[in-house]
């Protein structure tokens, strides 16, 4: 029986601007288990950035319950929130978000900084992470010598390194051509047949079939949701 790591309940979120208010996300419900490949999908502004945020506790529900791993984080305090990010969520966003003042390596390396590893202890993990990537050559090089494709594999080695086992990724295609994009999912395939679970949101359906389970948003509620084809328990 795999376990629940992802659990969210009855999630509101809304915008403001100016005086008015636009609900995006209306009542979302939905759990991830350990070692599932999740691809939500919706038309654009649905709010599928918004829910990805709110799992990868970049921003906060307005109200709603959510769990990682049985723990209610949607009740703890900014600094409990940020320990549980880093020692459980790997993120990767569309523009790739590296630091462009620093080598692949120190971008890959950065997450461990939050946890305490030393120097050396940092650059041997990066290195490894670079390798799962098939990028361990370019580790001295900045991200604006690489390619698109490569700058989203450094992201991804970024994500892979303080080995949280769970990543949230935005649209990881969205600024590669179409060569660099089927690269960047075969590695995603590939890491979560290596025990990642993995949430994505991807508006592409040949991509979203590459999941176990699709998600479906539509006006920030869960319309079409296919069948979790593993037992899960919490
Ligand atoms: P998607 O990723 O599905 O395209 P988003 O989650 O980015 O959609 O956005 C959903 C809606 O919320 C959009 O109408 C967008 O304009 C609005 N929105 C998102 N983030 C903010 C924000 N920080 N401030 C105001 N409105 C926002
Ligand atoms: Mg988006």
């Amino acid at each position: 029986m795999k376990k629940e790591v992802l659990n969210i309940k009855q999630i509101y979120k809304s915008f403001a601007a100016g005086q008015v208010k636009t609900p995006v996300l209306n009542g979302v419900c939905f759990s991830v288990c350990e070692g599932e490949y999740v691809a939500i999908s919706g038309p654009s502004g649905c709010g599928k950035s918004t829910l990805l945020n709110i799992l990868g506790l970049l921003d906060t529900p307005d109200s709603g319950e959510y769990y990682i791993d049985g723990l209610l984080v949607s009740d703890m305090n900014a600094n409990e929130r940020a320990a549980v990010r880093s020692r459980r969520i790997g993120f990767v966003f569309q523009a790739f978000n590296l630091i462009d003042e620093e080598s692949v390596l120190d971008n890959v390396a950065l997450p461990l900084k939050y946890r305490g590893d030393n120097l050396k202890q940092r650059q041997r993990r990066a290195l490894e992470c670079l390798d799962k990537v098939g990028l361990s050559d370019k580790a001295a090089l900045f991200p604006n010598q690489l390619s698109g494709g490569q700058q989203q594999r450094v992201s991804i080695a970024r994500a892979l390194a303080a080995d949280s086992g769970i990543m949230l990724v935005d649209e990881p295609t969205g600024n590669l051509d179409s060569n660099n994009g089927d690269a960047v999912m075969a590695l995603l395939s590939e890491l979560n047949r290596q025990g990642t679970t993995i949430c994505l949101v991807t508006h592409d359906p040949r991509y979203a079939q590459m999941a176990d389970r699709q998600i479906n948003l539509l006006d920030g509620k869960v319309v079409i949701e296919t069948a979790v084809n593993i037992e899960c328990v919490a």
